[in-house]
């Protein structure tokens, strides 16, 4: 059992082993070396990258009594301790984020240095301050007493007040690259005895989005309990995904081999692999693919343009996915639409915005004009099926059906992402032979639609019953109930409609088009 905190043992000390941050390492040590040291600074960036470590080397250069060279020379008083220099005074704003901290500071920030040159303030995690605490802050930084230097460090930038940032010299922290991270921890791993097999470290450095605490934590984690660290070991537990499972993944869809994405899918889904990290490895995977395929160096069933349409779909998903859909769901509809080879070129644009516009005011003439329903053509599949369950829909089917689908929802027959996706739907209306359900939005009644054959299946498989659902946005079940109440009043009676299409995958695509519009 070698259990060891990487990240406090390997905490950067000296502005060398700081990776990543050249500029601000070489600007920082300039600005002592120049005798030029401001006031106060702020460190932004994202977490793991090295801000706070920074503040600390730097709190010690500019005290340090051998600083010629810009960095603390680690023999001098100063530097020797340094970690019990009450000049130097360390804030956690997430944790004391009260004005009271704030003022206790200011009473205090008029004594002079103790020890060294300079008292050092360093506010973690700065934009956590209340806004009192702010306001105290911001009275300390517009006239600051000459021994004192502040350093804020910040994750969230923009939630600095801009008063603040105006009285600080700005340094903006990147990401580590993957390249910097796996040599750092080559070094480590050398220096703790720690063995990996090839391809581990670049796996750890990938996961830790360019933070070397977390890459550090990770390695910890990691290590705990073998000697010998290897791929597979990562990928249970850590939850990855291989190159080659990708690569098999889009050989699957190159060769229209349904089943097979299926299960991969289902197989992310079951093994609980980070959706965020799933869809950026694929990215990743199909960015480098894209190329060879634009060079026509691979000629592959899909195209530059299919592969450039996954790819934006795919990233559009990363910010989707805190609305209420299994995430695997939507990877999958948006995969299995690229395996269809039967699917026309015409299909495959994307619609736009304009086209949209056009179809949302013809369906607005539908919901003002009330009369003019029954004459107009339905092309879309959820106006055909509210109309149509409104045609003889009653309180008692609506009871009746709820309650089958309580009991359907506890069953054997029900399929993971079916039953997903009707916990967060609520059903509104039914007849004898179709039953509405009410989703969140648009997006989310996409999703549901494009799985409503699968539902009808399922459901008539656990209830002999033929019942045909169809999904609703919130907003446009409301329109639908308005003009349903208008209707009654004005005795309007829903006259039963023709589904236009036979071949549900036709339906299916024409949901799917309007999906498009939202990607772009
Ligand atoms: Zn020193």
């Amino acid at each position: 059992m070698n259990y060891k905190v990487l990240y406090r043992k390997y905490r950067p000390n000296t502005f060398e082993n700081i990776i990543g941050q050249d500029y601000i390492i070489t600007t920082l040590k300039n600005s002592i070396i120049n005798q030029s040291i401001a006031h106060a600074y702020i460190f932004s960036g994202p977490r793991g990258t090295g801000k706070t470590s920074t503040a600390k080397v730097f709190a010690k250069a500019i005290n340090c009594l051998n600083n010629d060279t810009g960095s603390p020379c680690g023999n001098c008083e100063f530097c020797k301790n340094f970690s019990e220099n009450p000049d130097i005074i360390e804030i956690d704003a997430a944790s004391n984020n009260g004005v009271d901290e704030i003022r206790n500071l200011i009473d205090n920030i008029k004594l002079t240095p103790s020890n060294g040159k300079f008292k050092v303030y360093i506010i973690d995690e700065v934009h956590m301050l209340t806004t009192s605490a702010f306001n105290a802050l911001l009275l300390t930084l517009e006239e600051p007493p000459k021994h004192v230097v502040f350093i804020l460090a910040t994750t969230n930038i923009e939630s600095v007040p801009i008063t603040i940032l105006s009285r600080c010299q700005r340094f903006d922290f990147q990401k580590i690259k993957i390249k910097d991270i796996v040599n750092c921890l080559e070094k480590i791993c050398k220096e703790e005895n720690i063995h990996y097999e090839d391809g581990v470290l670049e796996e750890i450095a990938y996961l830790s989005e360019g933070g070397m605490r977390d890459a550090l934590s990770l390695l910890d984690q990691l290590s705990k309990n073998t000697d010998n660290i290897s791929l597979e070991l990562v990928e249970n537990q850590i939850k990855i995904v291989s190159q080659s499972t990708i690569e098999e993944l889009f050989q699957n869809i190159e060769s229209n081999d349904i089943d097979n994405v299926i299960k991969e899918i289902d197989n992310f889904r079951n093994n609980a692999i980070n959706y965020k990290y799933l869809v950026k490895k694929i990215i990743e995977y199909l960015s480098k693919k894209i190329i060879y395929v634009k060079k026509n160096i691979e000629v592959k069933r899909l195209s530059y343009l299919d592969y450039k349409n996954i790819i934006i779909e795919l990233a559009d998903t990363l910010n989707k996915i805190n609305i209420n859909v299994d995430a695997y769901t939507i990877l999958e509809i948006i995969l299995l639409n690229y395996i269809d080879v039967k699917r026309s070129d015409n299909k495959k644009t994307i619609t736009t915005p304009a086209k949209l516009q056009e179809k949302e005011e013809k369906n607005n003439i539908n919901i003002d004009n009330p009369k003019e329903m029954e004459l107009k053509d339905y092309n879309n599949l959820i106006d055909i099926r509210i109309n149509n369950c409104f045609v003889n829909a009653t309180k008692n089917d609506l009871e009746n059906l709820k309650s089958l689908i309580t009991n359907f929802l506890s069953s054997s027959y029900i399929d993971g992402k079916i039953k997903s996706i009707l916990l967060d739907a609520t059903l509104v209306t039914a007849s004898p032979f179709i039953g509405v359900f009410c989703v969140e939005d648009n997006y989310a009644s996409k999703i549901a639609n494009n799985l409503v054959d699968l539902l009808e299946n399922e459901f008539k498989n656990f209830n002999k019953n033929d019942i045909k659902f169809i999904f609703a946005s919130k907003d446009k079940w409301e329109v639908e109930k308005q003009k349903y109440i208008e209707n009654l009043k004005n005795n309007v009676k829903y006259t039963y409609i023709k589904e236009e299409f036979n071949n549900s995958d036709e339906i299916l695509n024409d949901v799917f088009d309007i999906t498009k519009v939202e990607i772009i």
